[in-house]
């Protein structure tokens, strides 16, 4: 599988209502490739393609193109930057690493938090752990040159480049970069679909499902299927009780998350699909953490909903790792739904 372009979405900074240079690339890649695509007021990209059943019905699928990040909320006066966390962060997560600050340029800065190198460190010092409001970047300028390029309320990304390592990917914003690609591969895959396809790029999930929602009352769906990752804690220090999923095991079949108990019906008609075309795929329960799916199924008159989860690594950090087996596994049900095969 190339990852040329899993390599750029996931490189790409795209922040929950700053969403705006993700969207361009989905634009590039589906041109010519479904009948319509509008934005509507949010932000949100609705790819669209006719059916070719008599009466079809509406099938909305929804990745989220937005990803966790921050803002610029304050500039002290020797030019460091203390930011506004967007998205659930886990503050262990966001130090020591490299950022992009989305000024009028993209500047390269460090972030670091409120603490003295082990070296001097008093016994309660150690005992400190870092929490959101202390942490900063420094961007090695002087105040007066940030305060040329830097203002209140730029998007701040953590800065890491997408590699490769066995059968696996590791880098930032996998949730959901990998499912905005699924849904751009199944669209090009699929070419003909029996119901009307709308597949929605949407925005600000990570801060509450909000695209998602408004792009449901638009469309009325009949069926939901939201794309997203899940977690794989399938690493030392977890009960395998409390694995959710498993890394190499398959595309996941959400049974219920933080939002959403998926439709039964659906359930088993994806899990049937996953066996007729050889598919692995496994269960996902996740009991706190939603999808896009959560929204879909709510909106306007309700819709048949279901997620469809890739088992994510070191969730929400610079390092998500996927499987590219479980990928081309979401990547080929997601298009034999599609198509209606
Ligand atoms: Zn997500």
């Amino acid at each position: 599988m190339s990852i040329e372009l899993l390599k750029e979405l996931s490189e790409t900074p795209g922040i929950p209502g700053r969403e705006e240079q993700i969207r361009k690339i989905v634009q590039r890649e589906l041109k010519g490739v479904v009948d319509k695509m509008t934005v509507d007021n949010l932000g949100n990209l609705i790819a669209f393609r006719k059916g070719t059943s008599k009466k079809p019905k509406k099938v909305m699928y929804s990745s989220h193109m937005d990803e966790i990040g921050f803002i610029v909320q304050y500039i002290d006066d020797k030019g460091f930057i203390v930011l506004d966390p967007c998205g659930g962060h886990d503050p262990r997560n966001t130090i020591v690493q490299r950022v992009k600050v989305l000024g009028r340029k993209e500047l390269l800065g460090v972030v670091s938090w409120k603490c003295k190198p082990i070296h001097v460190q008093s016994d309660e010092d150690r005992k400190k752990s870092p929490s959101i409001d202390k942490v900063f970047v420094d961007l090695g300028l002087p105040v007066k040159e940030v305060k040329k390029v830097v203002s209140i309320g730029d998007p701040v990304v953590i800065h890491r480049d997408l590699e490769q390592y066995g059968n696996r990917v590791t880098g930032k914003a996998l949730d959901n970069r990998t499912a905005v690609y699924t849904l751009i591969q199944a669209l090009k895959r699929s070419k003909k679909n029996n119901e009307d396809t709308y597949a929605v790029f949407s925005v600000q999930e990570e801060v509450g499902l909000r695209g998602a929602l408004v792009a449901a009352h638009q469309i009325a769906p009949d069926i939901g299927v939201a794309l997203d990752t899940t977690l794989a804690c399938d690493t030392p220090g977890v009960e395998p009780e409390n694995a959710i999923t498993r890394l190499g095991e398959g595309v996941g079949l959400t049974v219920k998350d933080g939002s959403l108990i998926a439709d039964h019906d659906l359930y088993q008609e994806f899990q049937a699909l996953a066996r007729k075309k050889k598919l692995k795929h496994q269960p996902n329960l996740l009991s706190r953490g939603g999808t896009d799916g959560g929204a879909i199924q709510r909106a306007h008159d309700g819709a048949k909903t279901i997620t469809l989860s890739l088992p994510t690594r070191f969730i929400h950090s610079s390092i998500e790792t996927v499987d590219l087996s479980d990928l081309k596994a979401k990547i080929e049900l997601t298009a034999a739904y599609m198509k209606g095969a």
